[in-house]
Parts: C-alpha cells; structure tokens; sequence
C-alpha cells in the first residue's frame, strides 16, 4: 500500500480544480482493501476523478484508489472478467481485437470501470449496467459477489453502496467481428464530435424524466454564464468548463445559480450528477 499526503485534487481530477488531499491511499491487493473498509470510519473511493470534484482547501477524508492489481481483463467461461481500476478505453480495445459487443456506447466516456459502475455511466439510453452479470465488491462484511438482478440500478446509478468498494465485474457480450465492434465505437465517436473541450467532469447534472439538463440551462440563458474561472459551456450549457483558474467554490457558486434560474423558471429541480466531495 502506498500513502501519499496532500496530494492536490487538481492534479488527480478532470476539472483540475480543488485543494490538498490529506491522505491518498493505494492499494494493491484485495487483503490490503479489506483492512482498510474495516477499519477506516469513512473513505471516499476513486476512480479516474472524471466525475468527482474535491473541496477547496484541505481534504481531510481518507482516499482510497486502486492500484494496478485492479487493472486486468480476463475471458472466464462466457463472461469478461474485468477488474475495477481498468480504464474504460482499455476495455473497449480489448472487446474490439477479441470481437466482444455491447459495450461501444461507452466510446469516448472517460474514466475507469469501477467508476462506470458505481455511476451507471451511459449515453444515448443505453448504460453499462445493462452488461453486467455480477459485481464484485469489498464492504465491512468481506469480499462479496452481487449478482445483478439484486442491485437496484438506474440512471446514473449502479445501486451500489457508498460504503462499498468494487473491485472488479462480470460481464455478458455479443460476439461480433472486431470491424463491426470498431465501426459501432466510431459511431459512438461520432455523436461526441461536439462534445465541449477543456476541463469538466462532463455533464453536471443528470437529465430530468423527459427533458435534457442541457436544454433546460439554455432556455433561462446561462450559456456562456462565469464565476471566477468557471464558466457554463457556450458549446454544451450542461457542461462548467474550468477555464484554468477555477475553484470548487466558482463551481459551486455557478451550480447554485443554475439551479435557481433552472427552479425559478421551469419548477424543475435539477440534480447534480458530478459527486462533491467535502
Ligand atoms: C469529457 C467528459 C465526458 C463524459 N461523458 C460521459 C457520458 O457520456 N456518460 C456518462 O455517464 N458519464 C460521462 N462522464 C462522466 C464520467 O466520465 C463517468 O461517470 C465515469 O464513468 C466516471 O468514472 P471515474 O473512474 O472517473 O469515476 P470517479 O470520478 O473517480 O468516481 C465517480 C463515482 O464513482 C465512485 N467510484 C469510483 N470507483 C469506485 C469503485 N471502485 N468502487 C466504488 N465506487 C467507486 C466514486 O466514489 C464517485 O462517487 C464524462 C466525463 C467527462 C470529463
């Protein structure tokens, strides 16, 4: 296990912003996991920071990120056996040499597996709890394997405790050529050739029941809207771009003000999909 202290958040996170991160913990093997679930009070799990944002400051919960042990993808029986601390694109190289289908919408969404589980990470209606057969996960009550039919996921949500860490899941694809795994990625590809550039944690808050987050931003004419170095998107009003500067304060400032004008004007409360930590 390696500890490494104050360790900035900006540099471990996709929005580069926030404060020292007191104690960063990796580790590498499922016994080292199991000993820190049960002994530490709290922790906050990381993946690769691509939907996290830290507080300004010191950072004083303990945070734990899983090392290379957790990078690994293996064929087991029918299913792909994948470990959590695997990026994403890594598995989606894998699928398309081996010719494994299903996974494609995941094209272009950064960040690791762990993190895509924990969040229900998706687009275009198709997420990747849909692929799953069973997660694996470390809590205070050992190492467990949770099948899916028992986790209650939805959008944007894997139904996974908090206090629960996953280390690594099954998954269930099609075969299909590696061309037509390739030619589904680029299409995937495609539809984010808009996506805006810069640092972000991608959307910021999750699309309400039969409407876009995006749209709604928009219409009360946000877009282009700053706090500090934060500024709403003039490309994607669902975005905050860090425009260097920023600080998880300017991010929280401008969350608030969008969440007033999108209430004020549309009695819609929108709910942040990025997690703050502290
Ligand atoms: C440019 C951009 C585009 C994006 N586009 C999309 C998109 O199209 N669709 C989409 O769904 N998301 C999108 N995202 C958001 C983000 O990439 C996804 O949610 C991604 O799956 C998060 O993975 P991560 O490893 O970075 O998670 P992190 O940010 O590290 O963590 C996210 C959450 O998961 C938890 N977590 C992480 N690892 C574990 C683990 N091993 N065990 C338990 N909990 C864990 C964390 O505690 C945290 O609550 C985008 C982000 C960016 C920056």
């Amino acid at each position: 296990m390696r500890e490494l202290n104050d360790v900035s958040a900006s540099s471990i996170t996709s929005m580069h912003c926030g404060g020292k991160i007191e104690c960063l913990l990796e580790v590498d093997s499922t016994e080292e996991l199991l000993y820190l679930v049960s002994t530490l009070e709290e922790f906050f799990v990381l993946g690769g920071g691509t939907n996290t944002i830290f507080r300004d400051g010191r950072v004083p919960i303990p945070v734990i990120r899983l090392g290379q042990s957790f990078n690994f993808i293996k064929t087991d029986k029918d299913s792909l056996y994948v470990g959590s601390a695997t990026p994403i694109a890594e598995l989606l190289d894998f699928c398309t040499t081996d010719g494994l289908s299903g996974l494609e919408f995941m094209a272009g969404i950064p960040g690791k597996i762990g993190g895509a589980l924990y969040m229900n990470a998706g687009a275009k209606d198709k997420a990747i709890m849909e692929s799953v057969s069973t997660i694996e996960i470390i809590d205070k009550k050992g190492v467990r394997t949770i099948k899916k039919q028992d986790l209650d996921y939805c959008y944007r949500c894997g139904g996974i405790s908090p206090k629960a860490t996953i280390i690594s899941a099954h998954f269930l694809l099609d075969r299909a050529s590696p061309t037509v795994v390739k030619k589904n990625i680029a299409t995937a590809l495609g539809h984010r050739k808009n996506q805006p550039k810069g640092y972000s944690s991608g959307s910021i808050f999750m699309n309400p029941e039969g409407t876009s987050a995006g749209y709604l931003i928009d219409q009360v004419g946000l877009k282009g809207f700053k706090v500090g170095g934060a500024v709403v998107s003039d490309d994607h009003a669902n975005f905050i771009i860090n425009q260097g500067s920023a600080t998880t304060s300017d991010i929280r400032t401008l969350i608030s003000i969008i969440k007033k004008r999108v209430k004020d004007a549309f009695g819609i409360e929108l709910k942040e999909e990025v997690a703050i930590v502290g």
